[in-house]
């Protein structure tokens, strides 16, 4: 097979939803599966409705097309604000998006009133980590013009947390979501269907028995792909970490000093070399590089350290032994190693079973 290559074991990552799914049904919650990281990928998404996630979730309206595209049964979520350039593909291919703004919500009215179909859309709350969110004591007023638009549905409210900032989500915040939830009902005529709590950050808050209130919904895909919560990147117990995995190929297998030798520089990407002097080593290079990965988030097979990157190569110390020109090494990568990889076209995708 061809290198480098993205292996997807769909078997893992279907396991990897249901637990999740099941775990949280005992509180109250459902999944919507994000599949952002992997460019709205068929394979990856129906795995996860078959283990049960109701929406799919995805930051793209392309990689939304992509999953329309592949006839895909679940209803789709777009979670980045629309573009008020796309108003008209976000209403034609997303059942529903999430939304901050009164003019983008203006124009998906009018594009839905074009294209005579129902729009619905979540209203992201601002709950301090400053990424998406309206400000909770404008929510109202928002909610207020938004009923008075044409052929737009307010769903639900929900917050994200942990992207921007870090900021955990904890019973305080989870409990100002529901209040919020719960002020907009006395406030309009109006039931709120979805109370989407946040992303993977918010497992640890809603497995811990804390109370989940109005909160019915989480947006999973770190979590889904990787067996991993995103506070303090821990496995979680039960799941896969090992689902995906990325393959390259060696192409020089020698023995070399570990020192550089000549006047030093800076290197290709502006850095300083600056490596200290630990005699010989065995240094293979793979076939991969910055157009393929983001090196700094790749776990090494034991016995193998990352020396270095550069566009096309990657610098491999060889503790134990060198592999032969040929051979390959698979690597584990984290969300960001997996985004670069899935977005390089130099990168094979596989999805095995
Ligand atoms: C990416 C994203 C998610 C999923 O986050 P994970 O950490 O991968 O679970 C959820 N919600 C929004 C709005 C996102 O952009």
């Amino acid at each position: 097979m061809t290198a480098p290559r993205l292996e997807f074991d769909l078997n893992k990552i279907h396991h990897n939803a249901r637990t999740l799914v099941n775990r949280l049904a005992l509180r109250g919650i459902s999944v919507t599966g994000v599949t952002k990281a992997t460019m709205g990928s068929p394979e990856i998404a129906g795995a996860m409705l078959q283990a049960g996630v109701r929406t799919l979730g995805d930051s793209r309206i392309k990689n939304i097309e992509t999953m329309r595209g592949a006839s895909l049964t679940g209803s789709m979520m777009l979670l980045r604000s629309p573009m008020i350039s796309q108003a008209s593909q976000v209403v034609r291919h997303a059942d529903l998006s999430c939304n901050t703004e009164i003019n983008v919500i203006k124009a998906l009215s009018l594009a839905a009133l074009e294209a005579q179909k129902k729009h619905e859309i979540v209203l992201m709350v601002e709950l301090g980590d400053l990424r998406e969110g309206i400000m909770p004591d404008t929510l109202l007023n928002t909610v207020d013009e938004v009923l008075r638009l044409p052929n737009i549905n307010i769903k639900g409210i929900g917050a994200n947390l942990a992207c921007r900032c870090g900021v955990t989500p904890d019973s305080r915040n989870m409990a100002e979501l529901s209040d919020l939830a719960d002020a907009i009902e006395a406030s309009f005529d109006l039931t709120l269907e979805m109370v989407s709590g946040g992303n993977s950050a918010n497992l640890q808050w809603a497995l811990n028995g804390a109370e989940t209130r109005r909160v019915n919904d989480l947006r999973l895909g770190e979590s889904i792909l990787l067996g991993r919560e995103t506070l303090h990147r821990q496995p979680i117990s039960g799941l896969h970490t090992d689902a995906i995995k990325l393959t390259a190929e060696v192409i020089e297998s020698k023995i070399k000093p570990s020192k550089p030798w000549g006047k030093i520089a800076q290197t290709a990407f502006g850095e300083t070399g600056g490596l200290g002097d630990r005699g010989l080593i065995t240094q293979n290079i793979l076939a991969m590089g910055r157009q393929d990965v983001d090196p700094d988030g790749l776990q090494p097979p034991p016995g193998v350290k990352i020396l270095g990157a550069s566009s096309d190569h990657l610098m491999l110390e060889m503790m134990r032994r060198g592999h032969p020109v040929g051979s390959e090494v698979s690597f584990q990568p984290n969300y960001s190693a997996l985004l670069y990889a899935m977005t390089s076209p130099f990168v094979m995708k596989s999805y095995g079973i």
